[in-house]
């Protein structure tokens, strides 16, 4: 009787975590890419003298490109 009872419970508390780790795992993409959206299109600047693309997270009034040296003033579109 009891160990029915404990077999019955451990497959129920069993059925139930599976469910728990694949609601997660079914989560999981809708999750990944939000963390990404940190970094907005403002931030982001491509030099103009060699196209490399900087991510200017600081917002910083001039940025300085690491592959040409090149200053770039940040662009303002009021
Ligand atoms: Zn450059």
């Amino acid at each position: 009787m009891m160990g029915i009872d404990m077999a019955m419970a451990a497959a129920i508390y069993m059925s139930m975590v599976l469910v728990a780790i694949g609601a997660m795992w079914w989560r999981s993409p809708d999750n990944g890419p939000r963390g990404e959206d940190a970094v907005t299109a403002a931030q982001i600047r491509q030099c103009p003298y060699c196209a490399h693309v900087i991510i200017n997270p600081a917002k910083l009034e001039i940025i300085r490109c690491p592959v040409c040296q090149s200053y770039m003033e940040e662009e303002r579109h009021a």
